[in-house]
C-alpha cells in the first residue's frame, strides 16, 4: 500500500528521497522537512543517527526536561526518606528508652499494689488495733482517754493517727487503728491493756491488739458483713455476736465480741 508524506499529505512515489521520524514512524518527503539526501543516507546507514520529525523533537525535549524533574524530585525524597529513616532510628531508640521505664515503673507499681506481707507487719509495729468502742461522738477523744487510762506515763503525743476502719455500718463498731509515736509507746500499751478488764462494763468489752496487715483487715471485714447479716436474720431480738480471727503469723486466736443485743 502506498503511504503518504505527513506534511503535504501527497502519496510517496518511487524513486523520491523520503525519511520516517524514529518516534512517531510517520514518513515525510525529505524535501518537505528540508533533509539533503546526504542525511537520508547517513540516517539509512548508521544506526546511531536517528531523524525526529518537528513534533517529536519537541516531544523529546520535554521528555527530558520532565525526567530530569522526576530525578530531582526523585532526589529530594530520597533525602527525606533517609532523614525519616534516621529521625525513626532515634524514635524506635527514644521508644525502646520510654518502654524500659514503664516497665520499671510496672514492677514498682505491682511491689505498691502487691506489699510484702512481712514489710507491712514491720512499718505496722508501732499500730494497734483497738476493738468494741462503741461508735458515737469524739470517738477520737474518748480512744485517746482510754489510752491514757492504761497508763500515766502515755500522753497524747504518743498516739499520732487514729483511724476508724471500713465503711460506718449500723449498729456494729468498726475495729480502730492507733498508730502510736514509738515502740516503747506502743508496748507499754499491749503490756497494760489486761487492766481494760478491770474498768467500767463499757471499757471491759474492749479488746487490744496488734496491727492487723492488709489480708487480716479484709478477712475482719467479711467477718463483720456476716455477723451484720446474722444480726439481720435474727428474730428472737436477742443476739450474741463472737468472731474468732485465727492470725496466719501468731498462734492462738483473738476473740471479738462485737456487742450484746437485748
Ligand atoms: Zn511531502
Ligand atoms: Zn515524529
Amino acid at each position: 500500500m502506498a503511504s503518504k508524506c505527513t506534511k503535504c499529505v501527497k502519496v510517496t512515489k518511487d524513486g523520491v528521497q523520503c525519511v520516517q521520524c524514529f518516534q512517531c514512524e510517520n514518513i515525510f518527503h525529505a524535501k518537505c522537512v528540508g533533509v539533503n539526501d546526504d542525511v537520508v543516507e547517513v540516517t539509512r546507514t548508521l544506526l546511531n543517527f536517528k531523524w525526529y520529525c518537528d513534533i517529536c523533537l519537541k516531544t523529546v525535549s520535554n521528555i527530558r526536561l520532565l525526567t530530569k524533574t522526576v530525578n530531582d524530585n526523585n532526589n529530594e525524597i530520597k533525602l527525606k526518606v533517609d532523614q525519616i529513616n534516621a529521625a525513626n532510628i532515634s524514635l524506635k531508640h527514644e521508644l525502646d528508652i520510654i518502654k524500659n521505664m514503664i516497665k520499671d515503673n510496672d514492677s514498682k507499681l505491682e511491689k505498691l499494689d502487691e506489699p510484702d506481707e512481712a514489710q507491712e507487719i514491720k512499718e505496722g509495729e508501732k499500730n494497734i488495733m483497738m476493738f468494741n468502742v462503741t461508735e458515737g461522738d469524739n470517738d477520737r477523744d474518748r480512744v485517746k482517754e482510754i489510752i491514757k487510762k492504761l497508763s500515766s506515763d502515755i500522753k497524747d503525743s504518743d498516739m499520732k493517727r487514729i483511724i476508724k476502719l471500713g465503711k460506718r455500718v449500723e449498729s456494729t463498731n468498726r475495729p480502730i487503728l492507733i498508730v502510736m509515736d514509738n515502740i516503747s509507746a506502743k508496748e507499754l500499751v499491749m503490756k497494760s491493756s489486761y487492766k481494760l478488764k478491770q474498768m467500767s462494763e463499757e471499757l471491759s468489752k474492749i479488746w487490744i491488739a496488734n496491727d492487723l496487715t492488709a489480708e487480716q483487715r479484709s478477712e475482719l471485714k467479711s467477718l463483720i458483713a456476716n455477723a451484720k447479716s446474722r444480726e439481720a436474720a435474727c428474730t428472737g431480738g436477742f443476739l450474741y455476736r463472737e468472731m474468732i480471727w485465727k492470725s496466719k503469723k501468731k498462734s492462738g486466736l483473738f476473740v471479738l465480741i462485737t456487742g450484746v443485743n437485748l
